[in-house]
């Protein structure tokens, strides 16, 4: 159960602190962590990009782009709309892309400064946080919540749980309607739900996002990151003698054990460490800190807050517990840019400017040819020979456009159908066309041909190679 990263050694007279084996107060039977607030630096920090990702979060959905949602993942339409871009299905590359760069950053910050995603960004702690928020206002404390939790059942228990659990489902449902909103026009989507008009389809998202949001950050919370959450196994593979984590100074802390500011400590032996267990109470994940690196650990910082305040009040130094190396530990310098950053570094330049080429690349206008499957060619009655095509226009822009078709490698021909074609935003048409000629033209029995597409105003341009059929 206690499974730690062989990364230091631990020293054998360190207490043990699992919340399941525990004696200590902050846990009830069922091992549920009271979690204690601490201000500090870093909780600032965490507050501040909390907030500033919940509001990115609520408020993006709600941009406009010309007359359409800014940020729109249109699943049934197979079209996702960011700001002036329009994404298809055939555009996966760049999703790839998007996925690669994203998993390498994560792969660069974990080497360099530990689970900070974790303890800082990920949905799951910035959610938990905001969940624990309305708890202490309502029930109060940590402490004074688990004598709550304790207490038999009463008028004032009823009334304050009904208010938690009402507002924890209330962030839920409004968390579970933003996300969808990411997906289907959010301003209908919140004028339906709320006016019983939305499809049942749209009302069960709702409800199991909704749940799953009061799930995980009102019941789950850490059992989510210690034992669901797969980056907590593998992130091992990334640290090394110079990631930033957050660690206990053992050469300083030990030997542990209260006392009063005016105990020399020299003199009794004791290291800075008071054993005042501030540090066990403030953590999310309610592990000991002191007994090494965990895998539980997501590097929120809480604990050095904590662990300052303490080491302030006694007049101790302060980074007893603090983010620093290992190597920092052992005395020798740590080395910020190494191999495997620059490794990193170097995927990550070249999947982004290959993302940018990509980008500045793509041509929002798509053209697939099909050939009539029944005949590879008929003659006509004037003795022609005529070849059948299905044109599959895709407008990938956001603006109705107006396109010519053009058909070269061959010299004299009848075109039958339109030459000119008026296609919406985001519309896929298919187009029939056919091709006469005199045979008398075709010196060989397959003549290469391509097709192609000119939009009206002249920017754009595609074209497809196809083969018109003589048959002798
Ligand atoms: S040990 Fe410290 S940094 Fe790690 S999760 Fe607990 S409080 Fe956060
Ligand atoms: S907060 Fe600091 S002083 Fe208190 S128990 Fe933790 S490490 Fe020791």
């Amino acid at each position: 159960m206690n499974q730690k990263i062989d990364i230091k050694n631990i020293p054998s007279d360190v207490k043990v602190h699992r919340p399941e084996q525990s004696d200590n107060h902050t846990y009830n039977l069922r091992s549920r962590i009271y979690v204690r607030a601490v201000k500090g630096l870093h909780q600032l920090i965490r507050r501040k990009i909390g907030i500033i990702s919940l509001g990115l979060f609520g408020l993006l959905p709600w941009l406009k782009y010309g007359d359409r949602q800014a940020i729109l993942l249109d699943i049934v339409n197979q079209e996702f709309n960011i700001f002036g871009l329009t994404l298809w299905p055939q555009d996966l590359t760049l999703f790839a892309s998007i996925l690669i760069i994203s998993a390498y950053l994560l792969f660069f910050v974990t080497t360099f400064y530990g689970r900070v995603w974790c303890g800082y960004l990920c949905p799951q702690t910035v959610w938990t946080f905001m969940f624990i928020w309305f708890e202490e206002k309502i029930e109060g404390t940590a402490n004074k919540r688990k004598r709550f939790d304790e207490m038999p059942m009463s008028w004032t228990k009823v009334w304050k749980k009904t208010l938690k659990h009402t507002s924890w489902w209330g962030v839920s449902l409004l968390t579970s309607l933003t996300f969808i909103g990411y997906f289907v026009p959010i301003d209908q989507l919140f004028v339906d739900f709320f006016t019983f008009e939305a499809s049942s389809a749209i009302v069960g998202w709702t409800l199991f996002f909704a749940g799953a949001t009061y799930a995980n950050a009102g019941w789950m919370r850490e059992v989510m990151c210690i034992h669901m959450c797969p980056y907590s196994r593998f992130q091992s593979s990334m640290f090394d003698k110079d990631t930033f984590t957050v660690t206990y100074d053992t050469e300083r802390g030990e030997k542990r054990g209260p006392r009063s500011r005016k105990v020399n400590r020299e003199e009794n032996g004791l290291g800075d460490c008071i054993d005042c267990n501030l540090c066990v109470q403030v953590c999310p994940t309610g592990i000991d800190i002191r007994n090494g690196l965990q895998y539980e650990c997501i590097n929120c910082g809480a604990c050095i807050d904590a662990c300052d305040e303490t080491m302030d009040k006694m007049n101790y130094p302060r980074g007893l517990i603090s983010y620093t190396t290992e190597h920092s530990l052992e005395g020798k310098p740590t080395k910020i840019l190494r191999g495997k950053l620059y490794g990193y570094l170097v995927v990550i330049s070249i999947m982004f400017a290959a993302f940018i080429w990509q980008i500045s690349s793509r041509v929002p206008l798509e053209l697939n040819i099909e050939r009539d499957r029944n005949a590879l060619y008929r003659e006509t009655d004037e003795g022609l020979i005529e070849n059948t095509y299905t044109l599959q226009i895709i407008n990938k822009s956001q603006t109705d456009n107006e396109y010519l078709i053009e058909i070269q490698g061959l010299d004299h021909f009848d075109f039958i159908g339109l030459k000119q074609i008026k296609v919406k935003a985001g519309e896929v048409l298919r187009l029939p066309i056919s091709i006469a000629v005199d045979p008398f033209e075709l010196n060989k029995p397959i003549t290469d041909i391509k097709i192609v597409l000119h939009s009206t105003s002249g920017d754009l341009t595609v074209d497809e190679e196809s083969r018109f059929f003589k048959g002798r």
